[in-house]
């Protein structure tokens, strides 16, 4: 049994469009057997497991505990790290935990997950601008369109106007939602997409990894992001700094969370065969 096929054991429903038939899968363990297994995948790879409960919802404790055990990791190998090693040691455990909570958040994403919609910083609306056609009539029919910027200014006869006003109108990126996909935009959360060049060249549709995201599918948080966050706890990690260890060091730790997500796999396949 491997970690994703646990799912359905927390989230009953999703058994029915699984398309497998009820007790016939060889994946059909009973529920003390079941049990057993995540117990003691728990106990081998305690990271891997919550890190993955976590991810899929199943638990926000086990969310919680990925993060803090993440944190200790961070804690353990930073000092690796001249910059991170220099940081006062009432702060050091504040930046470790930051960026252990940046880089679950990263590992979190997927297609599926949602961001803030950026358009109209997740309020749902956006103000917009809004030009209604005025029209000044004398006796004869408009001739001239102008845009009058001063409607102060006495305004000729027969002429029709532009007057802009500020609406308030529903955000066109989210449809009043506040949250946009996390999936590229270029390959829809595919990870896969048609090679323009080699194309062109085959006179066949060629695919291949999605340039814009790496054949991942979804974008990732900027590592900025996490860097911002650290900024607000120490003025002592320039961009530069950041940008040569800070940032391979956050990068490691996301890594971190995937090697652990798959040891916790194959512990359970193991535990469970
Ligand atoms: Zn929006
Ligand atoms: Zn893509």
């Amino acid at each position: 049994m491997s970690l994703e096929s646990t799912v359905r054991f927390h989230f009953p429903k999703s058994q029915s469009f699984s398309g497998t038939a009820p007790n016939t899968s060889p994946d059909t363990l009973t529920g003390t057997d079941y049990i057993a297994g995540m117990g003691m995948t728990m106990a081998r790879a305690p990271m891997g497991y919550s890190a993955f409960m976590g991810k899929v919802g199943v638990s926000e404790n086990d969310a919680r505990r990925a993060v803090s055990l993440l944190t200790e990791y961070a804690l353990q190998t930073c000092d690796k790290v001249a910059a991170l090693r220099k940081l006062e040691s009432d702060i050091k455990p504040a930046v470790m935990q930051t960026l252990a909570t940046y880089a679950y958040m990263d590992y979190c994403q997927s297609a599926a997950s949602v961001k803030p919609c950026e358009c109209c910083k997740a309020t749902g609306f956006i103000d917009a601008d809004v030009f209604t056609m005025k029209s000044r009539f004398g006796t004869q029919r408009p001739g001239v369109v102008t845009e009058i910027k001063r409607l102060d200014e006495p305004l000729p006869e027969n002429t029709s106007y532009q007057v802009r006003d500020v609406e308030r109108i529903l955000c066109p990126e989210c449809k009043g939602k506040c949250v946009v996909s996390s999936a590229c935009r270029d390959c829809k959360g595919r990870g896969r997409a048609v090679m323009k060049a080699e194309s062109e060249k085959q006179g066949v549709p060629v695919m291949g990894d999605c340039k814009r995201c790496g054949g991942r599918g979804y974008e990732r948080i900027p590592a900025v992001e996490a860097f911002r966050a650290i900024c607000e706890i120490t003025q002592s990690i320039s961009l530069a700094t950041w940008d040569r260890s800070g940032k391979p060091f956050y990068d490691q730790l996301i890594g971190k969370l995937e090697i652990e997500e798959t040891w916790a796999n194959a512990a359970l396949i193991k535990v469970t065969a």
